[in-house]
Parts: C-alpha cells; sequence; structure tokens
C-alpha cells in the first residue's frame, strides 16, 4: 500500500488509493490549491496562524471537496503534543470550517459515518487509521513528544477498547512529514523515544559525528509504535515525503517557524 501524490480541482494531496481504503474519503494536504496570501500561500489549513477565517474556510471548502470529505463535518482537537486520544461524534463538529480546535487531544476516534476527523502538521507525523471491517476511523498527530506518548499506539487502542476492532483489521497511513534527513535534535528527542520503545527506539536514532546532535526517524517510531498496538506491517503505509526538504510544497516548522500556514490530514466514513 502507498501513499500516492493527488490532483484534483487544482488541490495537490497524498492519499492511500488501494481499494481496501475506499470506505473512507481522506487525505493529505499540501501547500498547494488554496486562496491564502503569503506567509500562508496558499492553502493554510490552521485556524490560529494569523489568516483571514474567510481564507481558511474557503481553503478547507477547496480541500474538502478535492479529498470527498464534508467541510461542514469537521472535528478538530487543539493540539497539545500528548498521547489524549478522545472519542467523537456528530455532538463535536465545528460550527464553521474556518474555528480552531477546543477540546486538548493529540488523537481523535469514531464509528460516525459523515464526521471528518481532522487533525494538523507542520512538520510533525499525521496518521490516519482505518478499520474496513468495525467501520472505525482515527486520526493522530504525532511531534516527537507525542511519539514519545506512544500517541499512534493509543490510537489504536481506543479503537480496540472502544469500538472493538481487531487490531489485524486496521489499516495504517501515515503521511508526509519531517524526515530523518532534515530532523537533527538534541539528546531529549532520542532519550524520549527510548522511555517508550526501549532498545526498539534504536534503529530510529542516528548519532551524528561529535556525539551530541543525532538525527531521528519520527515516521519509522511510529510505524513501531503502531506494530507494537498490533497493526500488521504489511497494513503500514508510509509516505517518504520530507516536509523540510520540500518547501515549494509543504511548510516546514523547523526551517520557516512561525509564518507559514498548516497542512491537515483528515479522514471520513462514507
Ligand atoms: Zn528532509
Amino acid at each position: 500500500m502507498d501513499i500516492i501524490r493527488q490532483e484534483r480541482h487544482g488541490v495537490s494531496f497524498y492519499a492511500c488509493t488501494h481499494p481496501a481504503w475506499a470506505g473512507t474519503a481522506h487525505g493529505f494536504s499540501t501547500r498547494l490549491g488554496g486562496v491564502s496570501p503569503a506567509p500562508w500561500g496558499s492553502m493554510n489549513l490552521g485556524a490560529n496562524r494569523g489568516d483571514a477565517p474567510a481564507n481558511v474556510e474557503e481553503n478547507f471548502r477547496r480541500f474538502c471537496a478535492a479529498v470527498g470529505t464534508d467541510p461542514d463535518a469537521l472535528v478538530k482537537n487543539h493540539q497539545v503534543h500528548s498521547g489524549l486520544v478522545r472519542s467523537v461524534g456528530r455532538a463535536d463538529v465545528m460550527d464553521s470550517p474556518a474555528a480552531p480546535g477546543v477540546f486538548d487531544a493529540d488523537g481523535l476516534v469514531t464509528d460516525e459515518p459523515g464526521v471528518c476527523l481532522t487533525i494538523f502538521s507542520g512538520d510533525c507525523i499525521p496518521i490516519l487509521l482505518y478499520d474496513p471491517k468495525a467501520r472505525v476511523i482515527a486520526a493522530a498527530h504525532a511531534g516527537w513528544r507525542g511519539t514519545a506518548s506512544r500517541i499512534a499506539a493509543r490510537a489504536v487502542e481506543a479503537m480496540v477498547l472502544d469500538y472493538g476492532c481487531d487490531p489485524g483489521d486496521i489499516l495504517a497511513a501515515i503521511g508526509p512529514g519531517i524526515g530523518p534527513c532534515c530532523f537533527e535534535t538534541h539528546a531529549d528527542v532520542p532519550d524520549g523515544l527510548r522511555a517508550g520503545l526501549g532498545a526498539e527506539a534504536e534503529p530510529f536514532i542516528h548519532p551524528l559525528p561529535g556525539g551530541e546532535k543525532f538525527t531521528v526517524d519520527l515516521k519509522g517510531a511510529n510505524a513501531r509504535w503502531l506494530e507494537r498496538a498490533g497493526v500488521a506491517p504489511e497494513h503500514i503505509a508510509l509516505c517518504p515525503a520530507c516536509t523540510a526538504c520540500q518547501l515549494d510544497l509543504f511548510w516546514s516548522h523547523r526551517v520557516q517557524g512561525n509564518r507559514r500556514g498548516s497542512m491537515a490530514a483528515m479522514i471520513q466514513l462514507v
């Protein structure tokens, strides 16, 4: 299963085109295809980045039209780099696509068709989950703190414990995010990963010459968490695109700081 770049109505995004995902509408946004001016140009989906709400709303309408989701059924969270996962439904749908999320969480889960789970990233790793048998979906935002807090595994656990999913049925898509090519860290990040994954973190940590800095593979570490939670390796699609390498296509918090827009990943049962 691969995550493939798509183009629809002038909007560029990534999605799993494998037929197993056909019961969902889903996608990972790029910065292309929206209406926002610089420095948010053009597909800014972040509600609190200083962009005009009317632009954010129009961008959501365009992105949702391209992906096949409902812009008037968005459920968002207030992301706090945690391991917190929330079960949500119709009652949690935002009043406006441009409204910011209120509830602290970094993972959302639902079994309600028509509810569009929406998470945000600008280097962090976006993860979408789908159980085609139980018809349950989840979306998670994994920065290094969320990765260390096992957010990916917690999202799977919520699907299993709260909705009766079998982890062996769950499909996972790990979207565009910062790659090991660009994610240079001090010891705090490797230490955080080791605290969660133990020795299994080592393949994702590479010391740089001098021994004080490291490069870290967050996508790989999240795939490992998914496997530890029972997701089959062949059910995990991993997008190799690095947000910090391709500034024409993505925003990167690491490279651009706060003068940037925000990408979104979304999934809805159809
Ligand atoms: Zn890179």
